[in-house]
């Protein structure tokens, strides 16, 4: 129906600009505008009246967006406006409440039936109606005893411990559905179908999808191989093994490095993104990279829909609803759940693998570390040249002489890189903390892989750091380092610093952060045009994968390499100057490319690379940008569309609709509540502890310890503080722990180790307790909440 005028609208759309780019707060229709619903835990969706909900949101709706109002055609409008009589009366988004309520009055009488009878059927067996008997609440119950078993239902043992409560559900709920459904609900359903389709659309064509990646394959080999376990669960004995560091181990010359592929090659198209063709014929391209138009017409069709007054209405009630699940099932599960961890034997949250899915490699280590080591040097090689200014080379001691200060003069205080109180809607603010003392000569020497000394203080520091990782064995950090695309050999110098430096571990893999520094760039005559930059950062990677010998460093470095992130101060207005982007040869102008402009070409280069990486075996590499941290709400439909996974993403709280299709896709959101307390979001006022309950696939990352941390294990911190405010249970924690192993890029068969030998299995299948510590029926209502969800996507999208 009016999906098609809809398509047929988008399908003319020209790239205009949006009228209220530079309004941050209401910058795009997507947002909801009375953002912060304060939602206590015990508010179900069924107490709040829809007048309350859905009016507001339609009357306040940002319909600016764009100027095809057909959008909001009749049948959408009377929806939102009349709430009455088209929400209340939609058949399944409330049988689950409506049947509650039934239930809750059907038990009522019965309970006071009971009561009336009781003292004259005194004899009379003492029975609970099964809807009594599925909310009954639970004592805690002490160790030694069984749990009550469920084997009348259960059909064999391990569904057994994965029953979960949830209430009663009224015996013609299934009759409800199978009426007709309303027509606004089919509609809203195939939208959000939509989204999904265009997400996977892109996600396949990148080859960012798991399963897609070589790497995850059990005959891929990870050099040097990953360490031995050292205790035997089933035996429980301890097994004598030596692991040595890989950074011992690992030998360059023992490194396969494969020749040129004569079958495939590489030029740029009319996007100035590179392609992959076949040698032989140059028309057979590798695979079908949507345009930088067709992605700009995805995009502005998924802001539209997004932005639509009932689909948010939708989304959230949605939200608030998976929300307000997840608060009966731990009513009525809480001491099961921890009685099954308690009778786990050996694993507990300390001893659970977790990975830092966020953190940036120069500011790995805590200010304490920093300092002593600065010290160290000063002590030790204070006559050692370290680097080039004013004409001339200082050694260490002269530095600090031009400083006018000593080592004894050094403490936390003087070197002044904590971000707490003054940086607060400052990012220019906080990237200056990253300068010890706030002196940029320092971070030169200290804090940088490519210097005058060529980045042997930052290499001996970060291995000390990864020496600690690896005494901590459950601990695992995803570095963010910086490749600029300021020149061509930037690849090659950072693939030579870790290879000849050996910074290298099995605790540690890297993201590459691209700074969305363009502008910069240009204003300094380092560049051109954008386009130079692209090259920089892109022509080395198509010429180690079509021959690796001739950049072999590069191709060792890149077996570590998970993909690529995109960083900047977000809080930057994008302004939309051209009424349609220019490509990046033609972009010579001194302003920034917008966020989603730099994704796409992170994203169309990529996709081709991958595409030739998978047909030669090497790894892919998937996009996991900052996003949603400040700024534009729209910078996450890019991201949804176009990244694997997002670090923040503390701004999905404004835009129901985009949140819950991270939900349904489950893309994975690094976040870090402390870097978001100091930057963005008061810790108080932070989502992830409603993203959690709803089921988001969360994980708790640092960002940046060097500025925020207090203690010698920042993740353990970050959990800890988490855990205190946000009051999360041991079982939260480790099912926190095991998200953030399943977000990350190591290889499948290093996670088989970590979480279980069917992790990549769905539901109870993939959780493996004696490893996660996840009980069986937290993850089976997760699973169970997440398909009646997509079963409901797909039971009313395909009615049109
Ligand atoms: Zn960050």
């Amino acid at each position: 129906m009016n999906i098609n005028q809809t398509a047929k609208d988008f399908s003319d759309l020209s790239l205009e600009p949006a009228p209220s780019h530079d309004d941050l707060e209401h910058s795009s229709g997507l947002v909801l505008t009375e953002t912060e619903h304060p939602l206590e835990p015990q508010t179900s969706v069924s107490s709040q009246s829809p007048e309350e909900n859905s009016v507001p949101v339609a009357a306040n709706a940002n319909f600016s967006y764009h100027e095809n109002q057909q959008l909001f055609d009749s049948n959408c409008k009377q929806m939102a406006i009349d709430a009455h009589t088209s929400i209340v009366e939609q058949p399944f988004q409330y049988s689950n409440s409506t049947a509650s309520i039934a239930g809750i009055n059907n038990n009522d009488q019965t309970t006071n039936t009971d009561n009336n009878n009781r003292p004259t059927i005194g004899n009379k067996p003492r029975t609970l109606s099964t809807s009594a008997q599925n909310t009954l609440p639970e004592a805690p119950r002490p160790l030694w005893e069984t749990p009550p078993s469920n084997s009348e239902t259960a059909t064999n043992g391990r569904n057994k411990n994965t029953l979960y409560k949830m209430g009663m559900i009224a015996e013609d709920s299934t009759q409800q559905v199978l009426d007709d459904p309303s027509p606004e609900l089919v509609d809203l359903y195939t939208k959000v179908q939509e989204c999904r389709d265009l997400r996977n659309k892109y996600q396949t064509l990148s080859l960012q999808n798991n399963d897609q990646n070589p790497k995850n394959s059990a005959t891929y080999e990870v050099y040097p191989s990953p360490p031995k376990p050292s205790y035997n669960a089933e035996t429980k004995t301890v097994i004598p093994v030596t692991n040595l560091p890989d950074s011992e181990t690992f030998d360059f010359e023992a490194c396969e490095i494969p020749g040129e592929d004569p079958n495939w090659n590489y030029s740029i198209n009319e996007d100035d993104s590179y392609v992959v063709f076949k040698t032989e014929n140059p028309e057979e391209k590798i695979a079908a990279i949507p345009t930088l138009r067709d992605y700009y017409l995805d995009l502005d069709k998924m802001i539209s829909i997004s932005s639509d007054g009932p689909a948010k209405s939708f989304a959230f009630r949605r939200l608030q609803y998976l929300e307000a699940r997840w608060n009966l099932y731990i009513l009525l599960n809480e001491y099961q759940e921890t009685s099954v961890s308690k009778r786990n034997p050996h694993r507990d949250f300390y001893n659970v693998r977790k990975v830092d899915t966020h953190v940036h490699h120069s500011a790995c280590m805590n200010q304490k570390h920093l300092l002593r080591f600065i010290k160290y040097k000063l002590r030790h090689s204070k006559n050692e040249k370290v680097i080039f200014r004013d004409d001339k080379v200082l050694t260490l001691a002269e530095v600090f002489q031009s400083l006018n200060l000593t080592g004894y003069d050094l403490s936390i205080d003087t070197l002044d890189m904590h971000a707490h109180k003054d940086t607060f809607h400052r990012f220019d603010k906080f990237n200056l903390k990253y300068n010890p003392i706030g002196e940029s000569r320092l971070r030169e020497i200290f804090l940088k892989t490519n210097n005058y000394i060529k980045g042997s203080y930052l290499a001996e520091i970060t291995k000390q750091v990864m020496s600690d990782l690896e005494n901590s064995k459950y601990q695992n950090c995803e570095y963010r380092i910086s490749v600029y695309g300021r020149s061509i050999d930037e690849w090659d110098k950072l693939a030579s610093w870790i290879i000849d430096n050996k910074v290298i571990s099995h605790n540690v893999r890297w993201l590459i952060q691209i700074p969305r520094l363009y502008d910069i760039y240009k204003k300094t005559g380092i560049v051109a045009n954008f386009n130079d930059t692209c090259k920089n950062l892109f022509q080395p990677l198509f010429e180690v994968t079509k021959n690796p010998k001739s950049h072999p460093k590069l191709h060792v470095f890149l077996q570590r390499v998970i993909g690529f992130d995109s960083v900047d101060d977000e809080s930057k207005v994008d302004r939309r100057f051209h009424r349609k982007y220019p490509k990046p040869s033609l972009w010579e102008s001194a302003q920034n490319p917008p966020y989603s402009y730099y994704l796409y070409y992170l994203y169309s280069n990529l996709a081709s690379l991958n595409q030739w990486r998978a047909k030669r075996g090497f790894n892919t590499l998937v996009l996991r940008p900052h996003c949603g941290e400040a700024g534009d709400p729209e910078h996450l439909v890019s991201a949804y569309l176009l990244a694997q996974g997002i670090s923040h993403g503390i701004l999905l709280r404004k835009v129901p609709f985009v949140q819950y299709l991270y939900y349904l896709d489950q893309v994975g959101i690094a976040m870090s509540p402390l870097s978001n307390n100091a930057l963005f979001l008061t810790y108080d006022k932070n989502p992830f502890p409603r993203y959690f309950r709803r089921g988001l696939n969360v994980s708790l990352s640092t960002d940046d310890p060097l500025q925020f941390s207090y203690t010698r294990e920042p993740l353990i911190e970050e959990y800890s503080v988490a855990a205190q405010i946000y009051k999360l249970s041991n079982v939260d924690m480790c099912e926190l722990a095991r998200n953030s192993v399943i977000q990350s890029g190591w290889e499948a068969q290093i996670k088989e180790h970590w979480i279980g030998e069917d992790f990549e299995k769905p539901g109870v299948e993939g959780n493996d307790v004696s490893k996660t510590n996840v009980p069986d029926i937290r993850v089976n209502y997760r699973y169970d909440t997440l398909s009646t969800e997509l079963e409901l996507v797909n039971h009313f999208a395909n009615f049109k």
